[in-house]
């Protein structure tokens, strides 16, 4: 079974994601992680991103394997290269939408996506995974909230591993970058009509997790 979360940046779709995957007894992918590695990946090895013929010639060669084994730290490898906290830069997040708006890289990812659910019970977060990825899925749930408390949800996050930053500055990287994931030709970031809305804004990570939770509970009643 598939339960797919979707949404903006920084609503929480991943600490929810892993905190229902665990009550669930289910496995979680982030696929976010996914877009940030490719973009890591084609940074690092500087290939012109727009030619689709280079792009494709690397994403041949690319060994993507992820490892979220542990509810607490997702691993993320490359080519054998445990690349997971060089995928949460700055520099990778200012670049990923743009990577992740190219059909091969999409295409890519989409095809790891259904393989690595294909065998087991998985809660997936993404942008695009209610609508595009996993649209039969029985349980789909789409994330929000306020800007201002994303941003300052951010900016403690950031705090805490002591990165100085700008409320503002957060606040405005978020707005780019979901306007971008939003307005893109190929999957772009989009609500599917049969989803669950839950605004966050208010609510703690438990009280997030319960609401899905009981949503998926009371489906089984009925
Ligand atoms: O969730 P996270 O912020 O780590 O996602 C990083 C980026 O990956 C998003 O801004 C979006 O451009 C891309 N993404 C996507 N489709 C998904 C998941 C993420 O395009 N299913």
């Amino acid at each position: 079974m598939v339960i797919t979360i979707d949404g903006p940046a920084g609503v929480g779709k991943t600490t929810t994601a892993k905190k229902l995957a665990e009550k669930l007894g289910f496995q979680y992918l982030d696929t976010g992680a996914m877009y940030r590695a490719v973009t890591y990946f084609l940074l690092n090895n500087s290939v012109n991103i727009s030619s689709e013929k280079d792009i494709e010639k690397m994403l041949d060669i690319l060994n993507l394997e992820l490892d979220f084994s542990s509810y607490d730290n997702i691993k993320v490898y490359i080519n054998d290269e445990n690349v997971s906290s060089l995928i949460r830069t700055q520099e990778i997040t200012e670049k990923v939408s743009e990577i992740s708006a190219l059909a091969a890289v999409r295409k890519r990812m989409v095809r790891i996506q259904k393989d690595t659910v294909k065998n087991g019970n998985f809660v997936v977060e993404g942008r695009d995974i209610g609508t595009v990825v996993f649209p039969e899925a029985k349980h789909k749930f789409y994330l929000t909230a306020d800007y201002d408390v994303r941003a300052e949800r951010r900016l403690n996050d950031f705090i805490s591993v002591n990165e100085e930053f700008n409320v503002n500055k957060i606040k405005q990287d978020l707005i780019d970058r979901d306007k971008y994931d939003s307005s893109r030709k190929l999957s772009p970031l989009s609500q599917a009509l049969d989803a669950i809305v839950i605004d966050t804004s208010n609510c703690t990570f438990d009280d997030q997790v319960n609401q899905i939770y009981k949503h998926i509970e009371r489906s089984k009643i009925k």
